[in-house]
């Protein structure tokens, strides 16, 4: 039954997804299955609808560049060639990230607890994804605590706590203002006491006031340091899809004064915006290991790139 299950669950993940890149591969092969001859426009009529999927400038101009050339060799003859070539080049671009799958690391980490600091502008699906992550982590087997270190808004604490309870995980928590620093000091003291596996801490996204932001994770970095006697494993950048071109501007400004291990795109599910994840790593290079798709609990898929293309292609 939960064979089955699984399937019914991956068919609705894939129909989700489908309707995400399904805007811009969808434009793409009706172009091949329209055109009976390929034409010279062919390319101009790729780079459009890339560039409306929200890969970006740079990264669709890389693709078309390599396109352009071994079409070139093709001369336009075989429209499924040219289609495979296309695939082929965004499987590449996935191809030289290196992406070691969290669950492998945490299960490599010899000094309990593996500890993982979220960052990201508010709005974007924080609070709602680090539910979603210790709920996916809680059901591989690890056992984890959650710190409520954004305590800049009230809501946050709260909203926190309702993700926690139903992740069936442990929150630390102080009162709204109290000082970040010391929210994940008493995180790390339970974790260890209780031999935790993983600790994941909420910061606050306050990008509009960045030198307090770098002086709070400064400060926090300082803390874990001194109890773990090393930096934090993993600092998750949260980003939503839907906001495309601002997702971009969001990892370059954490990127500045953060070293961001790997990303988790929200909102996935039905935006056209999509193709905002072919370029946020082929310019950045960091690793996309979930996706978000969608508001409940287990709504976070881990992300891969070669399965990502041949749902599509
Ligand atoms: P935060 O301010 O960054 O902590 O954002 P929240 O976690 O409170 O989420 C903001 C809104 O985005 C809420 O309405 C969530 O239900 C919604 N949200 C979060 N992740 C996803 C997702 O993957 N898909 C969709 N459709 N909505 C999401």
């Amino acid at each position: 039954l939960s064979n089955k299950n699984n399937k019914e669950k991956n068919k609705v993940f894939n129909h989700k997804l489908k309707k995400t890149g399904g805007f811009f591969f969808e434009k793409i092969k009706n172009l091949f299955l329209k055109k009976s001859k390929i034409d010279i426009h062919l390319l101009d009529y790729i780079e459009e609808i890339l560039l409306s999927a929200d890969i970006g400038t740079k990264t669709t101009i890389k693709i078309i560049n390599n396109l352009e050339k071994r079409v070139q060799k093709e001369k336009y003859r075989n429209s499924q060639v040219i289609f495979n070539f296309l695939k082929e080049e965004i499987e590449n671009l996935f191809i030289d990230i290196e992406n070691v799958c969290l669950e492998t690391k945490i299960r490599n980490n010899k000094k309990k607890p593996y500890v993982i600091l979220i960052v990201g502008v508010n709005g974007v699906g924080k609070t709602t994804t680090i539910g979603k992550l210790a709920f996916f982590l809680k059901k591989k087997g690890f056992h984890i605590v959650i710190g409520a270190a954004d305590t800049f808004r009230e809501a946050a604490i709260d909203q926190i706590k309702i993700w926690a309870d139903q992740a069936g995980v442990p929150l630390i928590k102080q009162h709204m203002n109290s000082d970040p620093a010391s929210v994940v000091y008493d995180t790390l003291q339970s974790a260890k006491s209780k031999e935790k596996d993983v600790v994941i801490i909420d910061t606050a996204g306050r990008l509009q006031n960045r030198i307090n932001l770098m002086k709070e994770l400064s400060k926090i970095s300082k803390v874990i340091n001194k109890i773990t006697f090393s930096p934090p494993h993993e600092i998750i950048l949260i980003l939503d899809a839907t906001t495309g071109q601002n997702a971009f501007e969001q990892v370059r400004k954490f990127s500045s004064f953060v070293k961001i291990s790997s990303i988790i795109l929200t909102k996935i599910e039905g935006t056209a915006k999509g193709g905002v994840l072919i370029g946020i790593m082929d310019q950045f290079k960091i690793p996309i290991q979930y996706l978000g798709v969608g508001e409940k609990i287990q709504d976070l898929k881990v992300f891969d790139g070669k399965k990502f293309v041949n749902c599509f292609f």
